[in-house]
């Protein structure tokens, strides 16, 4: 083993050296002309002419060796199911569901939406568009109509697929009326929806459009569908994420950068071995079950656990149960799911035997000290913190063992990552701010592999939103405030953005605004995220209506405010609900109309709502104070 130093040094000075060597992890059917194409910036185009395929990287490499290893194993606490599936069955259902796909017109290039419940057929479906270089764009099974909408119409998916139901903590959610409404609101219609029945719920199939799952597969038999090579370039997936407008962004992402970073994440970030098992407790809806459910610890030849259920069902000893059953070696999950399991006694925890696991890394959200050394303690075993963002698919901060165990700093992801070159910027000159002062973490050009390529469908909006924020250099805004030391280890203070982080959840405030002002008793609307000791932050909502007298006593304000969650929970989905919904007569803003979120936020907060010199009128930051004080 090296120094990290120099290892990291090398990724950033020598970026056409280190990926390059770094390219070996992973087959080429044809090598790449150059490792980084930088004649577009701040686009930058990784292994340009190098012709791969992230389907062949995840299972058919692996077929010679693994034939029989597990490759998939799914553990369902929500229907008492479990099911395993050898490299060799993973390669039979994936092609299964590529003839599918291509006896249905899906080629290489269409989007294929993905609107599913944690089941294996899932990661069939991304699988299967990557093998026939189809874009998958999977849809958090948590969203609702709306928001599904408006996925569709900016993906334009020609199918889209999806099954009968979820569940979640026991109780089934119908997923197929939401999808019918869906598309019925969207402008785009996919050309066919294939739908999983799990035999959960009921379905009324639409004619000319549904398809079964069961009889297609029947009907395609033991197809073979030879992997689609690629250019390195060539988009793999859209996944949307929030930002500070009401319109949620596509965050693409190639297929060449993409394997060779996870394949370098796997191996000296992770510490994963080849032939061990990887248990990662994320949904696919999120980037944390794109790269780490699905295609890191396939790419890297491990068993992956898909785990459909909650930490705490049947019991909370679940999670150690199934890394005890599966002998996991490397296990992720969210400081909500840690600070969840916290309130259960140890026990069940202590009863298992977690001889096999080697590290717990947790992501998504900050991980607060007494959460870390809690469950480090429990476990006697590294608990390692890693932060990053939909954007970048893999870590920005984390620490590298497989390089150097750096000792680790508490309330610190870490240091950068390879090919990551951070820098706090002041928020207004652009300039590095010295160790130990808060600024905006920003990494400089180019992005290493394996990062957003550009906003699907907008590169402007790409150039615009990330790299346009500081006058005095192009460089890319993560729109969170750190702080670092003089080790280069960085602390995360919190967005920058009106973006909240509900359990590992990322929440546009501005998406939720929008869907409340759709209810026809609001008049305005301010979201702020509020800290909270569970889910990190939850979504508080000041609401002005449009008549006050429907607001004027307790139980006027709880029936609205009953109607104003269920319309967020219609729209959006659960989990962006409301905790909270309170009113007042008017918003605080500034004399040009701006809403003064972070006072709002301060105050909900119970701190002290910080400079105040342009706000319009002091009575409206009363009436938040009297709101939070005598509103439930
Ligand atoms: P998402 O794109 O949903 O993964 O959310 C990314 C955001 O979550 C980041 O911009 C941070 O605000 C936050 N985040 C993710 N990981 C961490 C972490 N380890 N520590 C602190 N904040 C984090």
């Amino acid at each position: 083993m090296g120094s990290y130093r120099d290892y990291y040094r090398r990724s950033v000075e020598q970026p056409q050296e280190f990926w390059g060597e770094k390219a070996a992890l992973i087959d080429w059917h044809r090598p790449f002309e150059q490792v980084l194409d930088g004649s577009r910036k701040p686009f930058a185009a990784w292994f340009r002419g190098g012709l791969t395929n992230l389907c062949h990287n995840a299972v058919d490499r692996h077929l010679a060796a693994r034939a029989q290893q597990p490759a998939l194993v799914w553990e369902s606490t929500e229907v008492d199911r479990s099911r395993s599936y050898s490299y060799t069955e993973l390669h039979r259902e994936v092609q299964r569901m590529a003839a599918i796909l291509q006896r249905h017109g899906v080629e290489a290039g269409d989007r294929v939406l993905l609107y599913m419940p944690m089941i294996p057929e899932a990661v069939f479906g991304m699988l299967a568009c990557a093998r026939i270089g189809a874009i998958h764009s999977v849809v958090f099974g948590g969203f609702a109509a709306l928001s599904l909408a408006t996925r569709i119409d900016d993906a334009r998916p020609k199918l889209i697929l999806s099954s009968d139901a979820g569940s979640r903590a026991g109780r089934v959610v119908p997923y197929k009326p939401l999808l019918d409404e869906a598309i019925e609101r969207a402008t785009h219609k996919p050309a066919a929806v294939l739908m999983v029945d799990r035999g959960l719920h009921p379905m009324q199939p639409v004619a000319g459009r549904d398809l079964d799952y069961a009889t297609e597969r029947a009907a395609v038999g033991d197809a073979v569908v030879p992997c689609a090579w690629v250019d390195a370039t060539h988009p793999s997936y859209i996944l949307y994420t929030s930002g500070t407008t009401g319109r949620p962004k596509g965050v693409q992402r190639d297929t060449g950068g993409y394997a060779v970073a996870l394949a370098t994440s796997m191996r000296d970030i992770f510490c994963g071995r080849p032939g061990g098992t990887y248990f990662c407790s994320s949904d696919i809806g999120w980037v944390v079950g794109h790269s780490y459910i699905v295609y890191g610890p396939l790419i890297h030849g491990m068993t992956t656990v898909l785990y459909e259920g909650t930490p705490v069902r049947p019991d909370a000893g679940i999670l150690w149960r199934l890394a005890e059953r599966h002998r996991a070696q490397v296990m992720f999950s969210s400081p909500t799911a840690v600070r969840v399991l916290k309130k259960f006694a140890p026990e069940l925890m202590r009863q298992c035997d977690l001889s096999s696991l080697e590290r717990l890394f947790l992501a998504g959200e900050p991980l607060d000290e007494p959460t870390a050394s809690w469950i480090s303690g429990m476990l006697g075993k590294p608990v390692v913190d890693n932060y990053w963002q939909t954007e970048t698919g893999w870590p920005i901060l984390g620490i590298a063992a497989g390089v150097e165990a750096l000792a680790p700093k508490a309330g610190s992801p870490g240091v950068a990552m390879p090919g990551y070159k951070v820098s706090i910027l002041d928020e207004s000159s652009g300039r590095p701010v010295p160790a130990g002062e808060k600024g905006v973490l920003a990494i400089d050009w180019p992005l290493p592999p394996g990062c957003m390529q550009t906003v699907w469908g907008d590169d402007q909006r790409f150039v615009d939103t990330y790299w346009s924020n500081f006058a005095s250099a192009q460089v890319y805004s993560t729109f969170d405030w750190g702080v670092a030391d003089e080790q280069g280890y960085v602390t995360i203070l919190g967005r920058t953005d009106d973006v909240i982080n509900v359990a590992g959840h990322r929440l546009g405030t501005r998406e939720i605004e929008e869907s409340i002002s759709s209810h026809a008793a609001v008049a305005e609307v301010a979201v702020v995220g509020a800290a909270d000791a569970v889910k990190g932050q939850q979504a508080v909502a000041f609401v002005v209506p449009r008549d006050a007298a429907r607001t004027a006593d307790a139980q006027g304000r709880t029936e609205l405010a009953a109607q104003i969650m269920q319309t967020v929970q219609v729209q959006l989905g659960a989990v962006a609900r409301p905790a909270r919904v309170l009113f007042v007569g008017m918003l605080p803003k500034t004399r040009s109309g701006k809403l003064l979120r972070r006072s709002i936020q301060a105050l909900c907060e119970q701190r002290a709502p910080g400079d105040l010199t342009t706000l319009e009128d002091p009575a409206a930051l009363e009436q938040i104070r009297s709101a939070l004080a005598e509103q439930p």
